[in-house]
């Protein structure tokens, strides 16, 4: 008997419950219990789709971050709300977001980041010598009653003691492996608590065992498990997001009961690792991907599945890669996806029906869900020969690459001067990243256009008028490089993928990126072509209005990319260079049509590095490449311009560099400009623009303020090669915010012109 089993369900919500809960709780608009009870009917609504797996997960969802549940069931929040008075709810939103609900209480939240190579962020865990834990099982407790009542078969998930520290931040640069011995009794007292409650598994993530490991923390992981063995419950060790590869022998023996390994990327791995195993150990193989939105191949997994069913037997797990919280809750709920496209995919709720059917048939033969595989193998059937997803001219296009295509014409030295002498730009010349507020007014003409309350025309004519402003505000201003707004653009990457073929669009299909925050990837499921210009009418139409340089606008081909559900049949590097060629066309008509400022962002480029350092040589290899193709087949006066919103560059400098753009301009003025030491050990040959206010908060920078971060930028980067600019783009703040701000931004330009 094959078992089968779920390592975590999206907790948003179909329709995204959650979000609107939880929004409605934080106005004020909705009761504590309210929200718990939106929980718990959440919690029921997943479960019910899970009834069918033997062993549902427990504890996996949480109303804002699955870190900080773990952080609250080990009594371990930072020390500047411990003592804040209120319930433990107000205390978990205000680690989660820096106050609660009716709280005045000034307090700051915590860190978030990346949870490893995905979009969702968690909380981050903060430690100092001190810390100290202390259990609170409640939650898991209440949870797990509810799951009984329900009627399912509970699977208690926590985070393991070594990801949850190798997760968490010590805020003073002690070493955090030092509270592994601290931190093991109270998850063997949890273990326990478990235990008492007639819990037979318990899942424990240790996904970190998917990156590089160094003796510290093998050794750590070996500790842990040593010591969790004798607890009465059984533990699955979680791994996932990769193949183990160098952790394998670690991981098949550390002294657990059974081990669960995403087995959707490299099947020899897999193989390797089951003749590392101990003889009664359980392998779980995570064989549905928990990371894309397309049907699995169910014909070619049983291939694979059924010998190994045959000789593990009992002990053969099966399970979705990871937790299905990275992909949307149900395709069914999509009415408007072009239906072959919608044939092609699976969202959570149908990822678990995959995995029925697969248990079933290494249960009971494929015949007894003969139906099921044939209409699979047929969907699959399709999308292998559709000539929407496959377009010889492009795969020529990509085949026909070559390194010229790359290459500007001259150095950055020789571009420069023929720049400077048309554009006639002065010292620390202004300018700023993009976008200007997206107003009420914008958001009301785009909806109403979407659903046809107005017209194209209407629709044009009310975008141009925000051009408009946007552009008397700017020349009002004095800056020296405008942009014209970005007011047509609902997002950075769904504005270029519903004017590209390849692309579709769903209209339920979101992903909780953090807490309340959600995101709706659009699907890359073709070869990418650009039909007509994207952009040009717009940037001509912002051009006509001044006599000022007006810089074009696209998104690189790296961050629309990383920010897509993409293809899985062929190689991302491949898709990169498609939507580079695309890109490229974009870039050569804005110059043909007389724009001679362009940038291309490429906001999510460090984001998509993989998560062994081992690996990011060839990531940034097509990576860079995709940009150079796109952006460089311009005449040397064209200055192309890129931008990065982040602040770590140190590791990634050289290829940064090889993008040779002409201008970058970067996310800085939290760092104190700190971060431009980078640029300056690596003698960055280009132009630079580090961010001179933080465009995240309300705050109007003062003058002074902006001239000495531009000072300490010109001790490290010599100042004929610095400009100034926001941190980012501007659209999510308000006009009367933008404007003071940028008046003190344009007057230190000035103050710095006039000192030099
Ligand atoms: N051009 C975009 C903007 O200004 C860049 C956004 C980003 O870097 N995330 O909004
Ligand atoms: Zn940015």
């Amino acid at each position: 008997m094959t078992i089968i089993h779920n390592l975590g369900f999206p907790r948003i919500g179909a329709q995204r419950e959650l979000k609107f809960g939880l929004e409605a709780f934080w106005r004020g608009e909705a009761s504590a219990e309210q929200l718990n009870t939106l929980g718990t009917w959440l919690r029921e609504q997943h479960w019910q789709l899970q009834a069918g797996l033997d062993w549902v997960p427990v504890g996996d969802f949480a109303l804002y971050d699955q870190v900080l549940d773990m952080s609250f069931t080990l009594g371990h929040l930072p020390e500047r709300v411990r003592n804040l008075p209120g319930s433990e709810l107000d205390q978990y939103f205000r680690v989660a977001r820096g106050r609660s609900a009716g709280d005045s209480t000034g307090v700051a939240a915590g860190e978030m980041t990346k949870w490893f190579d995905t979009n969702y962020h968690y909380i981050v865990p903060e430690f100092t010598a001190d810390t100290r834990f202390a259990l609170n099982a409640s939650r898991l407790v209440q949870q797990l009653a509810q799951a009984r009542a329900q009627g399912v078969n509970p699977k208690p998930v926590i985070v393991g003691p070594v990801t949850y520290l190798a997760l968490g931040k010590a805020k003073d640069d002690s070493n955090k492996l030092a509270l592994l011995e601290r931190l093991l009794p109270v998850y063997a007292q949890l273990l326990d608590t478990l235990a008492a409650e007639g819990v037979e598994w318990v899942q424990v993530d240790e996904p970190i065992l998917v990156t590089e490991l160094d003796a510290d923390w093998q050794h750590a992981l070996n500790t842990a498990y040593h010591q969790l063995k004798s607890s009465k419950v059984k533990i699955l060790l979680a791994s996932y997001f990769g193949p183990l590869l160098d952790n394998k022998y670690l991981a098949a023996n550390l002294p657990v009961a059974g081990l669960h390994v995403d087995a959707t990327q490299d099947a020899g791995d897999v193989q390797q690792l089951i003749g590392l195993l101990p003889a009664h150990k359980v392998l779980s193989l995570g064989v549905i991907s928990g990371r894309n939105i397309w049907k699995t191949d169910l014909g070619a997994t049983l291939d694979w599945l059924e010998p190994l069913a045959e000789r593990l037997g009992e002990r053969l797990w099966l399970a979705p890669s990871c937790s299905l919280l990275h992909v949307p809750v149900d395709l069914d709920s999509e009415e408007k996806l072009d239906p072959e496209v919608k044939n092609w995919l699976a969202f959570a709720k149908q990822k678990l029906q995959e995995l029925q059917v697969l248990g079933q048939a290494l249960n009971q033969g494929r015949a007894s869900v003969q139906a099921e595989l044939a209409a699979n193998a047929a969907a699959l059937a399709q999308r292998r020969n559709s000539p929407r997803v496959h377009r010889p001219e492009v795969q020529a296009a990509v085949a026909a690459i070559t390194a010229a295509l790359g290459q500007r014409q001259s150095s950055y030295a020789a571009r420069a001067q023929q720049q400077a002498a048309h554009l006639r730009l002065p010292a620390y010349p202004t300018t700023t990243i993009g976008s200007f507020p997206q107003t009420p007014d914008i958001r009301r003409a785009r909806s109403d256009f979407k659903a046809g309350r107005i017209g194209a025309a209407d629709y044009q004519k009310a975008m141009q008028e925000e051009i408009a402003r946007s552009v008397r505000e700017q020349e009002a201003l004095g800056l020296d490089v405008l942009v014209h707004g970005e007011a047509e653009r609902n997002d950075m990457v769904e504005y270029f993928g519903e004017q590209l073929e390849g692309y579709a669009f769903s209209q339920f299909g979101w992903v909780q990126s953090y807490g309340s925050r959600c995101v709706k990837p659009p699907i890359l499921f073709g070869d990418i072509a650009r039909p007509r210009a994207m952009t040009v009418e717009w940037i001509t139409y912002a051009q006509s209005l001044t006599a000022k340089p007006m810089k074009g606008m696209l998104t690189g081909p790296v961050t629309i990319l990383n920010w897509s559900f993409v293809r899985d049949d062929q190689p991302r590097s491949t898709t990169c260079k498609q939507l580079a060629l695309a890109i490229r066309q974009e870039v050569l008509d804005l110059e043909t049509a007389g724009v001679r400022v362009i940038q291309i962002d490429e906001a999510a480029l460090r984001e998509g590095l993989p998560l062994r350092k081992s690996q990011w040589h060839e990531y940034l290899d097509w990576a860079i490449e995709s940009f150079r193709i796109t952006a460089n087949g311009v005449q040397d006066g064209t200055q192309i311009h890129t931008h990065m919103c982040y602040s770590e560059f140190n590791d990634i400098i050289a290829a940064i560099a090889d993008m040779d753009a002409d201008v970058i301009t970067i996310e800085t003025s939290r760092s104190d400009m700190e971060l431009l030491d980078a640029f300056e050990n690596f003698q960055y040959p280009n132009e630079i623009g580090p961010g001179v206010y933080d465009i995240h908060s309300p705050n109007i920078p003062t003058q002074a303020h902006i001239v000495q971060l531009m000072q300490k930028a010109a001790q490290r980067i010599p100042a004929e090669r610095l400009w100034v600019n926001p941190d980012c783009g501007l659209k999510t703040r308000q006009w009367n915010e933008v404007i003071p701000a940028l008046q003190a931004m344009v007057a230190a330009a000035q103050e710095l012109r006039a000192a030099a």
